[in-house]
Protein backbone atom coordinates (compact mmCIF):
# COMPACT_ATOMS: atom_id res chain seq x y z
CA UNK A 1 0.00 0.00 0.00
CA UNK A 2 1.61 3.04 -1.18
CA UNK A 3 0.04 6.06 1.08
CA UNK A 4 3.49 7.97 1.10
CA UNK A 5 4.03 10.25 -2.29
CA UNK A 6 6.29 13.03 -3.64
CA UNK A 7 5.25 15.62 -5.93
CA UNK A 8 8.06 17.26 -8.07
CA UNK A 9 7.43 20.97 -8.22
CA UNK A 10 8.70 23.98 -10.89
CA UNK A 11 8.13 27.40 -9.71
CA UNK A 12 7.53 29.47 -12.98
CA UNK A 13 8.50 32.97 -13.06
CA UNK A 14 10.11 35.19 -15.06
CA UNK A 15 13.22 36.44 -13.52
CA UNK A 16 16.49 37.78 -15.36
CA UNK A 17 18.77 40.94 -14.39
CA UNK A 18 18.91 41.81 -17.74
CA UNK A 19 15.19 42.00 -18.13
CA UNK A 20 14.93 39.22 -20.86
CA UNK A 21 12.07 37.79 -20.74
CA UNK A 22 11.94 35.59 -23.44
CA UNK A 23 14.02 33.34 -21.56
CA UNK A 24 10.79 31.22 -19.95
CA UNK A 25 9.01 30.77 -22.80
CA UNK A 26 12.06 29.88 -25.25
CA UNK A 27 14.60 27.98 -23.06
CA UNK A 28 12.68 26.61 -19.77
CA UNK A 29 9.49 25.23 -21.97
CA UNK A 30 11.08 22.85 -23.72
CA UNK A 31 12.98 21.60 -20.97
CA UNK A 32 10.12 21.08 -18.67
CA UNK A 33 8.15 19.59 -21.89
CA UNK A 34 11.02 17.22 -21.91
CA UNK A 35 11.26 15.83 -18.60
CA UNK A 36 7.43 15.77 -17.92
CA UNK A 37 7.49 12.83 -20.62
CA UNK A 38 9.07 10.60 -17.41
CA UNK A 39 7.86 12.86 -14.01
CA UNK A 40 4.78 14.79 -12.93
CA UNK A 41 5.01 18.02 -12.97
CA UNK A 42 3.22 20.56 -10.96
CA UNK A 43 4.12 24.21 -12.28
CA UNK A 44 3.23 27.24 -9.38
CA UNK A 45 3.58 29.90 -11.90
CA UNK A 46 3.61 33.61 -10.80
CA UNK A 47 0.84 36.31 -11.86
CA UNK A 48 3.95 38.79 -10.62
CA UNK A 49 6.19 40.17 -13.30
CA UNK A 50 8.25 41.42 -9.90
CA UNK A 51 9.98 43.96 -11.92
CA UNK A 52 8.81 47.20 -12.95
CA UNK A 53 10.39 47.57 -16.74
CA UNK A 54 7.98 45.36 -18.27
CA UNK A 55 4.33 46.35 -18.66
CA UNK A 56 2.12 43.83 -17.08
CA UNK A 57 0.03 43.46 -19.85
CA UNK A 58 3.19 42.33 -22.26
CA UNK A 59 4.42 40.03 -19.19
CA UNK A 60 0.94 38.06 -19.12
CA UNK A 61 0.76 37.66 -22.71
CA UNK A 62 3.81 35.94 -23.09
CA UNK A 63 2.68 33.70 -19.20
CA UNK A 64 -0.01 33.06 -22.06
CA UNK A 65 2.22 31.50 -24.01
CA UNK A 66 3.65 29.25 -21.59
CA UNK A 67 0.31 28.01 -20.28
CA UNK A 68 -0.90 27.55 -23.65
CA UNK A 69 2.23 25.03 -24.31
CA UNK A 70 1.64 23.43 -21.29
CA UNK A 71 -1.40 23.13 -20.15
CA UNK A 72 -2.23 20.62 -22.94
CA UNK A 73 0.30 18.11 -21.30
CA UNK A 74 -1.04 14.94 -19.44
CA UNK A 75 1.89 15.37 -17.21
CA UNK A 76 1.75 18.70 -16.14
CA UNK A 77 -0.54 20.85 -13.99
CA UNK A 78 -0.67 24.51 -13.53
CA UNK A 79 -1.39 26.31 -10.05
CA UNK A 80 -0.80 29.68 -9.14
CA UNK A 81 2.79 31.11 -7.38
CA UNK A 82 1.98 34.79 -6.41
CA UNK A 83 4.56 37.25 -5.83
CA UNK A 84 3.01 40.63 -5.24
CA UNK A 85 4.79 43.32 -6.88
CA UNK A 86 3.09 45.33 -9.24
CA UNK A 87 -0.08 43.27 -9.43
CA UNK A 88 -2.66 45.93 -11.27
CA UNK A 89 -5.31 45.88 -8.05
CA UNK A 90 -6.31 48.10 -6.39
CA UNK A 91 -3.80 47.99 -3.51
CA UNK A 92 -1.06 49.25 -3.00
CA UNK A 93 1.50 46.23 -4.43
CA UNK A 94 5.05 48.14 -4.20
CA UNK A 95 5.94 45.22 -1.34
CA UNK A 96 6.23 41.68 -2.56
CA UNK A 97 6.65 40.39 0.95
CA UNK A 98 3.25 38.76 1.56
CA UNK A 99 3.53 38.74 4.74
CA UNK A 100 3.18 42.60 5.17
CA UNK A 101 -0.19 42.21 3.99
CA UNK A 102 -3.25 41.91 5.97
CA UNK A 103 -6.00 39.02 6.24
CA UNK A 104 -8.22 41.43 3.82
CA UNK A 105 -5.38 42.49 1.36
CA UNK A 106 -3.93 38.62 1.49
CA UNK A 107 -7.39 37.36 -0.02
CA UNK A 108 -8.26 40.24 -1.81
CA UNK A 109 -4.43 39.11 -4.03
CA UNK A 110 -5.46 35.43 -4.44
CA UNK A 111 -8.75 36.14 -5.05
CA UNK A 112 -7.27 38.24 -8.24
CA UNK A 113 -5.11 35.33 -9.09
CA UNK A 114 -7.28 32.64 -9.08
CA UNK A 115 -10.26 34.56 -11.36
CA UNK A 116 -7.20 35.60 -13.34
CA UNK A 117 -5.95 32.36 -14.05
CA UNK A 118 -9.60 31.06 -14.70
CA UNK A 119 -10.61 33.99 -17.06
CA UNK A 120 -7.53 34.72 -18.65
CA UNK A 121 -6.02 30.82 -19.00
CA UNK A 122 -9.18 28.84 -18.53
CA UNK A 123 -6.95 27.12 -15.76
CA UNK A 124 -8.67 26.21 -12.52
CA UNK A 125 -5.93 26.69 -9.98
CA UNK A 126 -6.07 24.29 -6.77
CA UNK A 127 -3.42 24.65 -5.29
CA UNK A 128 -1.30 27.91 -4.30
CA UNK A 129 2.74 28.94 -3.03
CA UNK A 130 3.64 32.05 -1.48
CA UNK A 131 5.98 33.73 -2.86
CA UNK A 132 9.96 33.42 -0.76
CA UNK A 133 6.86 31.09 1.12
CA UNK A 134 6.07 34.83 2.89
CA UNK A 135 3.06 34.66 5.03
CA UNK A 136 1.35 37.07 7.25
CA UNK A 137 1.04 33.85 9.86
CA UNK A 138 -0.14 30.39 9.60
CA UNK A 139 -3.85 31.38 11.26
CA UNK A 140 -4.39 34.03 8.87
CA UNK A 141 -2.67 32.37 5.45
CA UNK A 142 -5.31 28.96 6.04
CA UNK A 143 -7.85 30.45 6.81
CA UNK A 144 -8.00 32.81 3.25
CA UNK A 145 -6.98 29.32 1.60
CA UNK A 146 -10.10 28.04 2.86
CA UNK A 147 -12.35 30.71 2.21
CA UNK A 148 -10.99 30.42 -1.33
CA UNK A 149 -10.87 26.70 -1.86
CA UNK A 150 -7.33 27.03 -2.38
CA UNK A 151 -4.78 24.18 -0.97
CA UNK A 152 -1.21 24.78 -0.55
CA UNK A 153 2.17 23.60 -1.06
CA UNK A 154 4.82 26.20 0.99
CA UNK A 155 7.99 25.77 2.63
CA UNK A 156 8.63 25.37 6.70
CA UNK A 157 8.45 22.80 9.95
CA UNK A 158 6.46 19.88 8.72
CA UNK A 159 4.08 19.08 11.42
CA UNK A 160 3.30 22.81 12.65
CA UNK A 161 2.23 23.99 9.00
CA UNK A 162 0.70 20.45 8.22
CA UNK A 163 -1.25 20.47 11.49
CA UNK A 164 -2.39 24.43 10.94
CA UNK A 165 -3.43 23.12 7.70
CA UNK A 166 -5.83 20.89 8.69
CA UNK A 167 -7.33 22.53 11.49
CA UNK A 168 -8.55 25.14 8.85
CA UNK A 169 -9.42 22.36 6.57
CA UNK A 170 -6.49 22.89 3.92
CA UNK A 171 -4.42 20.43 2.33
CA UNK A 172 -1.01 21.09 3.06
CA UNK A 173 1.59 19.33 0.47
CA UNK A 174 4.62 21.04 1.75
CA UNK A 175 8.47 21.30 0.48
CA UNK A 176 10.36 20.59 4.16
CA UNK A 177 12.92 21.98 5.97
CA UNK A 178 16.01 19.40 5.84
CA UNK A 179 19.21 19.68 7.49
CA UNK A 180 22.21 19.36 5.01
CA UNK A 181 26.21 19.69 6.40
CA UNK A 182 27.87 22.13 4.45
CA UNK A 183 31.54 21.95 4.38
CA UNK A 184 32.12 24.43 1.56
CA UNK A 185 30.51 27.68 3.10
CA UNK A 186 30.09 26.99 6.83
CA UNK A 187 32.49 24.40 8.26
CA UNK A 188 31.56 22.07 10.49
CA UNK A 189 28.14 23.29 11.04
CA UNK A 190 24.84 21.76 9.84
CA UNK A 191 22.34 24.55 8.55
CA UNK A 192 18.88 24.11 7.24
CA UNK A 193 17.39 24.45 3.81
CA UNK A 194 14.38 23.90 1.81
CA UNK A 195 13.94 20.56 -0.56
CA UNK A 196 14.89 22.48 -3.74
CA UNK A 197 16.63 20.42 -6.31
CA UNK A 198 19.40 23.44 -6.35
CA UNK A 199 19.96 23.35 -2.53
CA UNK A 200 20.81 19.85 -1.96
CA UNK A 201 22.51 16.67 -3.65
CA UNK A 202 20.59 13.81 -4.78
CA UNK A 203 21.82 11.69 -2.06
CA UNK A 204 20.90 14.24 0.49
CA UNK A 205 17.24 14.71 -0.81
CA UNK A 206 16.27 11.05 -1.02
CA UNK A 207 17.35 10.49 2.83
CA UNK A 208 16.59 13.77 4.14
CA UNK A 209 12.80 13.21 2.25
CA UNK A 210 12.51 9.70 3.46
CA UNK A 211 13.01 10.85 7.10
CA UNK A 212 10.51 13.23 6.88
CA UNK A 213 7.77 11.03 5.72
CA UNK A 214 8.93 7.85 7.78
CA UNK A 215 7.27 9.70 10.87
CA UNK A 216 3.84 9.64 9.67
CA UNK A 217 1.70 7.22 8.42
CA UNK A 218 0.19 8.79 5.29
CA UNK A 219 1.85 11.88 3.80
CA UNK A 220 2.81 14.05 0.11
CA UNK A 221 5.74 16.32 0.06
CA UNK A 222 6.86 18.83 -2.22
CA UNK A 223 10.21 18.74 -4.17
CA UNK A 224 11.05 22.47 -5.42
CA UNK A 225 12.87 23.81 -8.52
CA UNK A 226 12.88 26.98 -10.40
CA UNK A 227 12.80 27.43 -14.19
CA UNK A 228 15.28 30.00 -14.55
CA UNK A 229 17.29 26.84 -13.83
CA UNK A 230 17.16 25.50 -17.15
CA UNK A 231 18.20 28.81 -18.59
CA UNK A 232 21.39 27.84 -20.52
CA UNK A 233 23.52 30.76 -19.21
CA UNK A 234 22.15 30.02 -15.94
CA UNK A 235 23.41 33.57 -14.80
CA UNK A 236 20.88 34.31 -12.20
CA UNK A 237 20.57 30.96 -10.82
CA UNK A 238 24.33 31.34 -10.08
CA UNK A 239 23.33 33.50 -7.40
CA UNK A 240 20.83 31.74 -5.52
CA UNK A 241 23.52 28.38 -5.92
CA UNK A 242 24.34 26.68 -2.41
CA UNK A 243 26.06 23.31 -3.40
CA UNK A 244 28.21 24.49 -6.21
CA UNK A 245 29.75 20.91 -5.18
CA UNK A 246 27.16 19.35 -7.04
CA UNK A 247 27.00 20.95 -10.16
CA UNK A 248 29.67 20.73 -12.80
CA UNK A 249 30.05 23.50 -15.19
CA UNK A 250 29.30 23.57 -18.55
CA UNK A 251 25.65 23.04 -19.47
CA UNK A 252 24.50 23.77 -16.67
CA UNK A 253 20.44 23.84 -17.41
CA UNK A 254 20.42 20.05 -18.78
CA UNK A 255 22.65 18.90 -15.44
CA UNK A 256 19.44 20.41 -13.58
CA UNK A 257 16.84 18.67 -15.74
CA UNK A 258 18.90 15.51 -15.32
CA UNK A 259 18.84 15.95 -11.81
CA UNK A 260 15.46 16.44 -11.75
CA UNK A 261 14.77 13.57 -13.50
CA UNK A 262 17.50 11.38 -11.67
CA UNK A 263 16.25 12.57 -7.84
CA UNK A 264 12.36 11.47 -9.19
CA UNK A 265 13.64 8.33 -10.78
CA UNK A 266 15.33 7.48 -7.03
CA UNK A 267 12.17 8.60 -5.23
CA UNK A 268 9.82 6.55 -7.32
CA UNK A 269 11.27 3.45 -6.07
CA UNK A 270 9.97 4.01 -2.41
CA UNK A 271 7.46 6.82 -2.71
CA UNK A 272 4.08 7.55 -5.62
CA UNK A 273 5.40 10.35 -7.62
CA UNK A 274 1.97 12.08 -8.31
CA UNK A 275 0.86 15.34 -9.82
CA UNK A 276 -0.52 18.23 -8.12
ZN1 LIG B 1 8.88 32.77 -6.41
Amino acid sequence: MDTKEIAMTVDVELWSKRKDYYKDIKYATPVLLDVSDTVPLSLFVSLSPKFSVIPFEEYISLLGDFIDEVKKERNISVHLHQHAKWLPINLDTSSDDLSEYTHEELHQLLSYGKEFFSSEFNVRVKYFRPGGFKIPDLGTYYDVLKKLHLNSSMGGEYDKIVTTASRFGVTEVPVPIVSKLSLLKYPFRTIKTLAFIENLSISQLTSALGSVLSTSERATLAIGAHSFLFYPDLRSAYILLHNLLDVPSGRLYSTYAKKLILVASNLSTYYKLVLL
